[in-house]
């Protein structure tokens, strides 16, 4: 019998979780871990990796054939590009401390899409292979530009295959012709909702009545159309609230999820906030508002989640999540998605426009007139995996994790630093921590949460009671 390569951490205690390359894991101790290493396993131990896909007889048999199929279910390839982020203007009504876009004043001249851009985006849409796609509409504030909204809502209509669209909009000042479009169904709204609305007001509107008129927006917005639209909120590190408040902010407004992210270090905010070296205040902040998150969904009735804790979740008990542009291995970009800016220039993501625009690195792919140029991306993208790195090939949530350059660019200059010393590895291995900490825990208030989580069970209370 050939047992595959296990890698291991602690887990507390004498425990350890062992994980394979294809993301089979268990937990099991140091007793195990030397009767393994020294090759004097015992025939329950050899029986207990075989039954559990960590072991085979031979190349090409069942067991071999299993495991290789569940490797590969792990790796990324990117789709036919049918995912589209349109910037059709940077103006924007507000100036939040920490927009993570390089916004202007409203009135600014020359920076929306001319009559010109809007025709050479229509046609190079026409000429994308997909049947479907997503268009998001970003900026500035999109709804400046219902104009060009509506005109690339109709022609992806006609064009594809049930288009959806998605508006990010602050939802700070909607005319009714705006409601109007936003009200149909295949359109969503995304828009921010700061952790508190004390918070909202110091960081975005600045005034009291402008944060009152936002919350009507939203409070409209979510009563009209509560399966359209998502809030997001940004965190200032060095104010972080209450995880309770943030928790009672969004349950008043229905939402199931909230989704934890310190201020952008990709953005223009990082002159303002200390964004560099937050890992392990911002660690021990998500921790914290997991717990209370367990501890809320114990008794309500409306259970809620983190997004990008349930998303690490996900990928380690089902695979094959690889739906977050930030967590994907291969972290292939300019594929599959890309993004259009204001001035009609190709980016492979958002906030590739913003390392590009603080002179970091030129990472723009061409424009809509001129056509796509992939040679730097794709220089990228030859290091856009973990399996040969170093430092992932010893971890065992390789299987898991992914990578992210444009994050590493932003942060460091560079792609190759030690992958152990970037904010992106100390962020998910305190998170893959917490995974197994939470998966294995007896606690029934652990319990229910991860099986909501995970996408095992529906977000049925009732089938998920606590019974203690
Ligand atoms: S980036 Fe860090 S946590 Fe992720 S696989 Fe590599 S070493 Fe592990």
């Amino acid at each position: 019998m050939n047992v595959v390569p296990l890698k291991f951490r602690p887990a507390g205690g004498e425990r350890l979780i062992f994980c394979d390359d294809a993301g089979g894991f268990f937990r099991s101790n140091e007793a195990f871990l030397e009767r393994y290493v020294e090759d004097r396993m015992t025939p329950d131990d050899r029986s207990f990796l075989k039954t559990n896909g960590h072991a085979f007889d031979k190349p090409g048999d069942l067991a071999y054939n299993a495991f290789s199929y569940r490797w590969a279910r792990r790796l990324h390839a990117p789709a036919d590009l049918d995912y589209v982020i349109l910037v059709p203007t940077l103006r924007c009504n507000l100036a939040c401390a920490y927009c993570q876009v390089s916004r202007v004043n409203e009135n600014a001249p020359g920076h929306d899409w001319d009559a010109a851009t809007l025709q050479a985006v229509l046609v190079w849409l026409d000429s994308l292979s997909s049947k479907t796609i997503k268009i998001e509409f970003q900026g500035g504030e999109p709804l400046l530009r219902l104009d060009v909204l509506r005109d690339v809502r109709a022609f992806a209509r006609q064009r594809f295959d049930q288009p959806k669209f998605v508006v990010c909009t602050n939802l700070q000042a909607v005319s009714e012709a705006a409601w109007e479009f936003l009200s149909a169904s295949d359109t969503f709204v995304s828009t921010s909702l700061d952790p508190t609305s004390e918070l909202h007001e110091r960081y975005r509107t600045s005034r009291h009545a402008a944060t009152e008129q936002f919350l009507q927006n939203l409070a409209r917005a979510t009563k009209d159309f509560p399966d359209r639209i998502s809030a997001l909120p940004t965190f200032d590190p060095n104010a972080l609230p209450e995880p309770h408040d943030v928790i009672d902010a969004y349950s008043s407004f229905g939402f199931r999820s909230i989704y934890l992210r310190p201020v952008n270090h990709q953005g223009f905010a990082r002159k303002r906030f200390r964004t560099q070296d937050i890992g392990g205040v911002w660690n021990g902040y998500v921790r914290r508002f997991v717990m209370a998150l367990v501890d809320y969904n114990a008794t309500s009735e409306h259970p809620m989640e983190e997004f990008y804790f349930s998303h690490c979740l996900r990928r380690v008990v089902l695979g094959g999540h690889d739906g977050h542009v930030d967590l994907r291995n291969p972290n292939i970009v300019g594929r599959s998605y890309v993004v259009v800016d204001h001035d009609g220039s190709f980016y492979p993501t958002d906030e590739a426009r913003m390392v590009t625009r603080l002179g970091q690195i030129d990472l723009r792919m061409g424009d809509v007139r001129t056509g796509m140029d992939r040679t730097i991306v794709d220089a990228l993208n030859a290091e856009s995996l973990n399996l040969f790195d170093p430092d992932c090939v010893h971890c065992p949530y390789q299987a898991f994790c992914g990578v992210d350059l444009i994050d590493d660019l932003s942060r460091y200059g560079r792609i190759d630093l030690p992958r152990h010393l970037t904010d992106f590895c100390q962020r998910h291995l305190a998170l893959f921590d917490l995974v197994f900490e939470l998966q294995y825990s007896d606690d029934p208030k652990v319990r229910r949460s991860i099986a909501l989580w995970s996408g095992l069970v529906d977000i049925d209370p009732e089938l998920t009671k606590v019974h203690q």
